[in-house]
């Protein structure tokens, strides 16, 4: 009953995550808010309300939360390995200031709950520097040595969440995302991740061409489908668990076979070229999911195979899409023309 009349607050509405959520939100009968600094780039949202607000700035954060129940806070200046390691003033300075802003308007605001965006970045270097790395439990996070900068702001904004719920019993959750990925994601540009940059690599290739490699391609990593991803977050704002969860799979696998099981969607030959100077993060990481198991009840299910075909294929539709069309196929279309 109470759900035809819940309203709830998705910042990063515009972003890839954020996107899903509204349309999985609205698909369960909520009535939804996007926010962000820009519209979705791929497909109209489901909101019933959008508005472009700056949530680094105080007002726009009493506007964003105004009359609603719940806020899911997705927004943050965020981007793959590249765009994290080359911008870390930036992200702490805008991140930050995004969620102290929006815990305490939701605070005046009399919202109900509010769950925080954290990442699997949070935990410590010294757990992670080899591929067969034991997965990471959510106690694993101190004592803390989290990623330099976005990792730091993330461990920073889990205790704010933390703090609000302990001294003025705002009903805080907070997710530990490991790697999500899915179609209506940023594919290029310099703030896409792993999955997408190699679909696209291998989508722009032709079969037996090399495609670049970040690192010995030997680094290892969990992968969660966006589908599992939004599930899991409604799963856990409905939950009575206060302390961070991790949001992941717990199947490793090494960028090697990432490439590798790409390729083979794509039907292509793929060789690898390997740039050891380009940043690769940490030497493994993997989800330990127990408490997600336990608390939730549930984990995902999509495997990668499945979830990684649905990616390549779209990735590859929008490329296609974009690219002019060939020479051959112009010449064509000028003899025909001519000859009518
Ligand atoms: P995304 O970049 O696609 O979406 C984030 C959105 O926030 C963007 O649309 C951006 O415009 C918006 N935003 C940035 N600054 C803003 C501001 N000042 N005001 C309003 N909106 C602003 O990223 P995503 O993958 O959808 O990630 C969503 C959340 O999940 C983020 O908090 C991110 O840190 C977290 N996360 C994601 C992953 C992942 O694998 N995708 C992993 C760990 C954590």
């Amino acid at each position: 009953m109470g759900k035809q009349q819940t309203r709830v607050l998705v910042t990063g509405a515009g972003g890839f995550i954020g996107h899903h959520l509204t349309t999985y939100l609205k698909d369960l009968g909520y009535w939804v808010r996007g926010v962000d600094l820009k519209y979705p780039e791929y497909g109209v949202t489901a909101a019933d309300e959008f508005e472009i607000l700056d949530l680094r700035r105080w007002e726009p954060t009493l506007a964003a939360t105004r009359g609603v129940d719940e806020v899911y806070n997705l927004a943050a200046n965020m981007g793959g390995i590249g765009f994290i390691e080359h911008n870390k003033a930036v992200i702490m300075h805008d991140n930050v200031l995004i969620n102290i802003h929006m815990l305490e308007a939701a605070r005046q605001n009399g919202v109900g709950r509010y769950l925080y965006t954290s990442s699997a970045c949070i935990y410590p270097g010294y757990l992670q520097r080899s591929a067969e790395v034991t997965p990471l439990k959510e106690e694993d996070a101190y004592p803390a040595d989290p990623e330099d900068g976005y990792g730091w702001e993330k461990l920073y904004s889990e205790r704010q969440c933390r703090h609000y719920c302990e001294d003025f019993g705002l009903e805080t959750r907070v997710v530990r995302f490991h790697n999500i990925f899915g179609p209506l994601g940023t594919y290029d540009g310099g703030r896409e991740k792993s999955p997408a940059a190699i679909c696209r690599k291998v989508a722009l290739a032709r079969d037996g061409d090399e495609i670049e490699v970040w690192g010995d391609g030997e680094q290892t990593r969990s992968y969660c489908y966006i589908d599992d991803c939004v599930e899991g977050i409604f799963r856990l704002m409905r939950s009575g668990h206060r302390e961070p969860l991790n949001l992941g799979q717990d199947r490793l696998i090494s960028i090697n076979e990432l490439v590798d099981m790409t390729a083979a969607i794509a039907g292509k030959r793929i060789g690898k070229r390997y740039n050891l100077s380009a940043p690769q993060g940490v030497r493994g990481r993997n989800s330990d999911n127990a408490r997600l198991r336990q608390v939730l009840g549930w984990e995902p299910t999509v495997s990668l195979e499945e979830g990684l075909t649905r990616t390549y294929t779209w990735i590859a539709e929008q490329l296609a899409q974009r690219a002019p069309a060939p020479v051959e196929a112009t010449f064509a279309a000028d003899r025909s023309r001519a000859t009518v």
